[in-house]
């Protein structure tokens, strides 16, 4: 009987799925929101409904070999330990799948980086650095192929290094970090607050490339610089 995993990734907006053969074949791919509002249980409620749902998408005489599922958050291969951005605590693994279905948790960057030296741009790569850049910024440091978590978990939070001392309040409690000058969100959220007007950030980046638009200049260039600042000091720490 050939066998197939199901695979899911759940951000704080939005969760992506499918269903992939063990030779990769990627046999459907379906998108949900993540129901963040209505509690932590409602999300494991909904992670659940979409795992069984994409079990049901191969045809029959397939059979469904496991899950992976990456979350957000600290997480351990077997439990989802903590998550600010959904409100979970200590989920097990077993409670997202059907009975009897082994589960296995991942950070969520950490396993976008762990795909990029298995399948992606990182193929061939011994060390490097996944670093997307999106609502927040979180990084996985790529060592000898495997994403490195560090000995909490917490290894690769580039977003949270201070670059400006003293410098605007971040979400995590500190002041000046990387997140809160470079990430889409914050570069959206720095160039309102100084203009009175919401923009995508993909329109500021254009306006501070024409140079016609001071507040966008100001903006993204205090973004660049902090991703400057970061990526000098990780590249020192690490070669
Ligand atoms: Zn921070």
């Amino acid at each position: 009987m050939s066998a197939f995993v199901v695979g899911l990734d759940v951000g704080g907006t939005s969760m992506k799925g499918g269903a992939v053969t063990r030779e990769g074949v990627v046999l459907h791919t379906e998108r949900r929101p993540t129901p963040r509002a209505d509690g932590p249980d409602a999300v494991v409620a909904a992670i659940q409904a979409f795992i069984l749902d994409l079990s049901h998408i191969p045809p029959a005489g397939t059979e469904l070999a496991g899950v992976g599922l990456c979350v957000p958050g600290l997480v351990t291969p077997d439990a989802a330990l903590f998550s600010a951005n959904i409100g979970w605590r200590d989920v097990p693994a077993s409670a997202f799948a059907p009975e009897g279905v082994p589960v296995r948790l991942g950070h969520d960057v950490r396993t976008g980086g762990l795909a990029e030296a298995v399948i992606g741009a990182g193929r061939g790569v011994a060390d490097f650095l996944f670093l997307p850049i999106g609502t927040g910024i979180a990084g996985a440091c790529v060592l000898n192929g495997s994403p490195y978590a560090g000995a909490t978990g917490w290894g690769g939070e580039i977003g949270h290094t201070p670059v400006y001392p003293d410098g605007e309040p971040c979400a995590c409690g500190q002041r000046g970090c990387l997140e809160t000058y470079a990430s889409a969100a914050s570069v959206a959220r720095r160039y309102a607050s100084r203009t009175g007007r919401t923009a995508p950030t993909e329109e500021i980046a254009i306006r501070a490339a024409t140079g016609d638009d001071p507040a966008a200049t100001e903006v993204w260039t205090d973004a660049v610089q902090a991703l400057s600042l970061s990526l000098a000091t990780y590249t020192l720490l690490l070669d």
